[in-house]
């Protein structure tokens, strides 16, 4: 998986614990940080594909990671199930 969009990151002049928080207050901080990140979107997708669990990536806590992954096993199922119907 293509990692260059990593040198690209708002995270790169921050110390990495920041992007570990340890509490609420943490994943608050260094959301505020990938908020503008330009390269946002693929930190989200290497995390989630990476199955990442601990850290803020792309702007989203574990929890919404967690969430997200969920979510999008939901949808496939659903997807699959439609075709299945539709066949
Ligand atoms: S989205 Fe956040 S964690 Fe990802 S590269 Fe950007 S600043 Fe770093």
């Amino acid at each position: 998986m293509d990692t260059g969009w990593m040198a690209n990151g708002n995270c790169r002049v921050e110390p990495p614990s920041t992007f570990f928080p340890s509490d609420g207050t943490g994943v608050i901080i260094a959301q505020r940080i990938c908020e503008s990140c330009p390269v946002k979107a693929p930190c989200l997708e290497y995390a989630l594909a990476n199955r990442i669990e601990h850290g803020v990536w792309g702007g989203a806590s574990e929890r919404q990671r967690r969430r997200l992954l969920k979510k999008r096993r939901i949808d496939a199922t659903a997807a699959n199930a439609l075709d299945v119907a539709a066949a």
